[in-house]
Parts: structure tokens; C-alpha cells; sequence
């Protein structure tokens, strides 16, 4: 079993009935001992004009499949939601979810990064992973979620995320 660190976020439709259902699709298809952080609001940046606030959240689980089946199955998690297959990167979208880390494993192909590249820079994916997984570790830097997520803060990134529920 990989102890596997997905982030989820979306800002059309109704996400936090999407963020219910994709975690009960995941759950159905092999993710267990699933926990989900708080979720937060969080402005639309880089976005066009009038973009929606997306909702974020983070999720740890267990998977004892390889790492792309749970690329494939995110994937089909976020179709069946409603994301389209092409898609803009700076607009709307029902539902995106990210696999952060996979266990202590460094990957790069061409279809997965792991650690998520972007990681590290986006307070919308640390915030809720520090809530549930502080200890964890980026095999790449060997530092802790909690400690990124300072080093984030200290790089002038203030705190722009919302707590909702
Ligand atoms: P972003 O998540 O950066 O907004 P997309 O979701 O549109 O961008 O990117 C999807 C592509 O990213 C997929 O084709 C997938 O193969 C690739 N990808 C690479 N690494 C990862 C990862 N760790 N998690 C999810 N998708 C990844
Ligand atoms: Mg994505």
C-alpha cells in the first residue's frame, strides 16, 4: 500500500457536490483510508475576467496499484464529472484533481510528474495537504509539507485561502 496525496479543486457548477461524488468514485475504485482536508475558497488567479472562485481541497488515501492506474482513474474521475478532455488552462472547470505525491516516488514521464511540479508553489494545494499530512515529505527536496508551505510563506505568498466548511 502507497500512501498517496491527491489535490481536488474546481470552480463551475456546483463543485462541492462534485468534490463529494469524485471522492465516492475514487473510494468505489480502490482509494482507501481516504481522509479530506477543510475546504477553502480561493480567488481565480491567471484567469480571465469574471472566472469563479475555485473551491480546494486535499485528500490522502492508500493505493496498491501503480501510479499511472491512479493517473487513469483520476482522470476518468474528472470526466465523469464533466471535464472536458480539451480544455483551457485558464478557465472554468468542474473538477481537476492532481496527484501530489505517491508515496517516497520520484517519477517523470510523459503523462505523470510526481511530485506535481506546481506543486510546491501553490498555497491552494499546501494549505489543505498541511491540515492533513504535515509530516509528509517531497522525496525531491526532503522537506515537509510544513515546512514548503513556510517557505512559500516566506517567499512574500501571503494567505489568500478562505476556509469554508
Ligand atoms: P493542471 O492540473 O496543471 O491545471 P491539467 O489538469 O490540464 O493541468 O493537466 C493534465 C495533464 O497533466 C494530464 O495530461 C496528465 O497526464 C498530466 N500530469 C502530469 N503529472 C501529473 C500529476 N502528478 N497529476 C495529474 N496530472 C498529471
Ligand atoms: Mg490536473
Amino acid at each position: 500500500m502507497t500512501n498517496v496525496a491527491l489535490a481536488i479543486g474546481g470552480n463551475s457548477g456546483d463543485v462541492q457536490r462534485s468534490l463529494v461524488a469524485a471522492i465516492k468514485i475514487l473510494e468505489k475504485n480502490g482509494l482507501s483510508n481516504i481522509v479530506i482536508s477543510s475546504l477553502y475558497s480561493n480567488s481565480a488567479v491567471n484567469c480571465v475576467p469574471g472566472t469563479p472562485d475555485f473551491i480546494n481541497a486535499a485528500i490522502t488515501g492508500k493505493w496498491d496499484k501503480p501510479p499511472e492506474e491512479l493517473l487513469f482513474l483520476t482522470q476518468r474521475t474528472e470526466a465523469a464529472l464533466g471535464r472536458p478532455n480539451v480544455h483551457r488552462s485558464d478557465t472554468s472547470r468542474t473538477l481537476d484533481i492532481d496527484i501530489i505525491l505517491f508515496g517516497k516516488m520520484i517519477i517523470s514521464t510523459e503523462n505523470l510528474t510526481i511530485p506535481h511540479p506546481r506543486a510546491k508553489e501553490r498555497d491552494f494545494v499546501l494549505i489543505p495537504l498541511n491540515e492533513i499530512a504535515p509530516d509528509w515529505i517531497f522525496p525531491d527536496t526532503k522537506k515537509t509539507i510544513t515546512t514548503t508551505i513556510k517557505e512559500l510563506f516566506n517567499l512574500g505568498v501571503g494567505n489568500r485561502l478562505k476556509k469554508i466548511i
